[in-house]
Parts: structure tokens; C-alpha cells; sequence
């Protein structure tokens, strides 16, 4: 399996310069592409294959108008078309957003293959650099000069802090005894999740304090003269303002996913169409917050890596309207009515605990029958019910 090492590097000036220049071409070839494939769907209606962007940058690097593509190694140029193909593919499952400009200001990065950068006794040696890049290695058990990366992504933070994201193919690590469990998970706008044990997830209240810190730096921001120095200085405080909701995100996710995979044999979540939810204005803040998203993908490779079992439901069960003690189906069910009493049984339910519970039982129900889970590889279920073929990730695990 593949899994990466995202460590802090420090660039000399020389390389800053090389990976800047590097990044303005990555993202003019993202751009011009972009814009390139939305006029032509537009248009005539046509879908760009891979093949024909290849062709595309071809031709660009041939107008002497950008003769400058030249100057930086070809592989980020390449990668960036494949990322953006995965973009699209993910786009029309409904698994992502429609894929979008790159600005000046937002993070940027750089993907190398083993073509295009060294590594050796543990050191990184860049296309187009006359040293290697520095860098802190911060797992004490792995040594790095045992790696052997088949890429290397570098990204540069919007607060100018510098990483390299470093994939290995490592073994398939052991996996971890059964523990006989099983949960199903709501996920929701009021609790970040609820299980059908019973738990409810919050949303961790520290985001939300860095939430709040990063509105008041973007209000701050707005008042000042657009380009002035006050106007820069802003605007670091808002880039590091995000980079800390980001890795509040990211480390709440974390810790989430690796209990869930930790504890249950078997998990199961219901296929959310995140496009779809995202359109409805009331929900998009919070669903964005919580990153459903990401967390299902943390799900579907830790359980891959662990030997656990990821079910993924069809989204149009009614779990919120179906008595999980009797099967009794309501009519009706508003978002609000947080407990309701079964008509049948008389059951009395908590809205979301109930859901839970009618996925797990679903998850079951599939599992049990084995028709629509597919197998990968042995006899390890990565997921899903009802689900495209799931492309190769531009993202990858970090650790
Ligand atoms: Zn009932």
C-alpha cells in the first residue's frame, strides 16, 4: 500500500526561487487547461480525455508566448494534468466540487516522480537544484535513508511555510485482531457524528474557537486598503488563521478515524452525495466544517490498511424515518423533531441514535448477502455499495 511523509523543508534561496517558478508554471498549465476543457464542454459539449490535455500542453510549450515552461522541469506540468483528470473523474461521481482556478495567493505545490528528483542516503535532490533540499524528519522510527519514494509533492502554504509530501509503497502492515464489534454512523450537522452505540461525536470546540479567529481576521482584512502593507500583513494572519482550523481539521479526523477502525470489525456509513449537500446553503457551512469528505476517505484507507470492513449504504434508505426496534416506517420526519415515539411499538427514539442503529442494520443486511460489497485484493473489503470505481487518489494518506 502507499502511505506518505508530509515533513517541514526549508528551501535556500536559489531553491525558492526554482520551486516559485515552478509552481507559476503548474498553475498557468492548470488554468489554461481548465479553461480550455470548460470552453469546450460548454461549446460542444465534449469531455476532455487525458490524452488530449497531453496533446494541449504539448502545443502550448510550442507558442513562444510561454517558451518559459521550458525553464522548469516537465514532470509537475505532467502531474498537474493527471491531477486534474482525477478532478474531473471525481466531479462527475459527485464525490467533489467542480474542479476550480488556482490563484497566486492560495497554497501552491509541485508533484515530482521518480524522473525528476534523488534520493539518496536520505537525501532530497530536486529536478533543476544544485543541493539537496533541507528538511526535519520527525518519525524517530522510521529512517529515512531506508526510503524509497515513488513521489514527491512540494507545497507552499499561503503563510509561506514550505513541506514535502514524500509517498512510499510499504508493506501491507498486520491486521489488527477482531474486536467482534460493529457500528453504524450518522453523520450529522448537530454532532459531527452519532454511532448506533449510542455515542454521540461533537464537533471539537476548539475548530470553532479557531473558526471565530479566522472570521475576525478575514473582517480585519476587509477593512484595509486592498495591496497596502496593513493590507499584507492582514492577510498573513488570515493564511495562518486557516492553517490552524486546517490542522485542527485534520488531527480531530485523525484521531476520529483511526478509534472507529480501531474498535469495529465492521463500520458502517451511508453514501452522502457531499455535491449535492454542499449546494443547500444551510447546511454547506457546517458540512464543509466537518469534512465529511476527508473523513470518509480516512475510513476507507485506514480500514483497507487494518483489515476492517467499510460498508457503505445507498443514501436513499430512510434511516431517519424507520423504527430501528420494529421497522415501522413514518410518514414524516422534519429536521427538527429531535426524539420521537414510535406509533407502532412505542419505542422512543433519539432521531440521530435511530439512524445509526438502520445503518448498521442496513450495512448488515449488505454485508450478509455479500452481492454489492466489493472484494480488493485478498479478502479485504475496502467498500462500498453502489459506487463508481474509485480512481487513484491524487490525495494521498498522510501520516
Ligand atoms: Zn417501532
Amino acid at each position: 500500500m502507499r502511505t506518505a511523509y508530509k515533513v517541514r523543508v526549508y528551501p535556500t534561496e536559489q531553491q525558492a526561487a526554482v520551486l516559485n517558478r515552478t509552481f507559476g508554471c503548474v498553475r498557468l498549465v492548470w488554468n489554461k487547461v481548465l479553461a480550455w476543457r470548460h470552453a469546450r464542454y460548454h461549446a460542444e459539449g465534449i469531455k476532455t480525455s487525458y490524452a488530449e490535455t497531453d496533446r494541449y500542453l504539448t502545443e502550448l510549450k510550442r507558442n513562444p508566448e510561454f517558451a518559459f515552461l521550458f525553464e522548469v522541469s516537465s514532470v509537475p506540468l505532467q502531474q498537474t494534468l493527471r491531477h486534474q483528470y482525477t478532478a474531473f473523474v471525481n466531479f462527475f461521481a459527485g464525490r467533489a466540487r467542480y474542479p476550480r482556478f488556482k490563484s497566486r495567493r492560495g497554497r501552491q505545490s509541485a508533484t515530482y516522480t521518480r524522473s525528476a528528483f534523488r534520493w539518496r542516503d536520505g537525501q532530497l535532490w530536486l529536478a533543476k537544484m544544485d543541493a539537496p533540499l533541507e528538511y526535519v524528519w520527525s518519525w524517530p522510527d522510521v529512517d529515512p535513508t531506508t526510503l524509497n519514494p515513488t513521489t514527491v509533492t512540494i507545497s507552499r502554504d499561503p503563510d509561506g511555510r514550505w513541506y514535502a509530501s514524500i509517498a512510499v509503497d510499504i508493506d501491507d502492515p498486520e491486521p489488527l485482531p477482531a474486536t467482534g464489534a460493529a457500528v453504524g454512523i450518522d453523520l450529522g450537522v448537530k454532532d459531527f457524528a452519532v454511532l448506533s452505540t449510542g455515542e454521540k461525536i461533537p464537533n471539537p470546540r476548539h475548530l470553532e474557537r479557531k473558526l471565530r479567529n479566522l472570521a475576525r481576521y478575514q473582517r480585519r482584512m476587509a477593512r484595509k486598503q486592498r495591496g497596502s502593507n496593513n493590507w499584507a500583513k492582514a492577510r498573513v494572519k488570515v493564511a495562518r488563521a486557516h492553517a490552524k482550523v486546517r490542522d485542527a481539521r485534520a488531527d480531530f479526523l485523525h484521531k476520529t478515524t483511526t478509534r472507529l477502525v480501531r474498535d469495529h470489525d465492521v463500520i458502517v456509513i451511508e453514501d452522502l452525495n457531499v455535491r449535492g449537500m454542499v449546494r443547500n446553503r444551510h447546511l454547506a457551512r457546517a458540512i464543509s466544517d466537518s469534512s465529511w469528505g476527508e473523513f470518509r476517505r480516512q475510513l476507507e484507507y485506514k480500514a483497507a490498511k487494518y483489515g476492517r470492513r467499510l460498508v457503505v449504504i445507498d443514501r436513499w434508505h430512510p434511516t431517519s424515518k424507520t423504527c430501528s426496534a420494529c421497522g415501522h416506517l413514518l410518514a414524516e420526519l422534519s429536521l427538527s423533531t429531535r426524539h420521537w415515539t414510535c406509533p407502532s411499538c412505542g419505542t422512543r427514539h433519539d432521531r440521530d441514535i435511530n439512524a445509526a442503529k438502520n445503518i448498521l442494520a442496513a450495512g448488515r443486511a449488505v454485508s450478509a448477502c455479500g452481492a454489492d460489497v466489493r472484494h480488493s485484493g485478498s479478502s479485504r473489503v475496502r467498500s462500498a455499495v453502489k459506487q463508481e470505481a474509485q480512481p487513484v487518489r491524487a490525495g494521498i494518506p498522510r501520516l
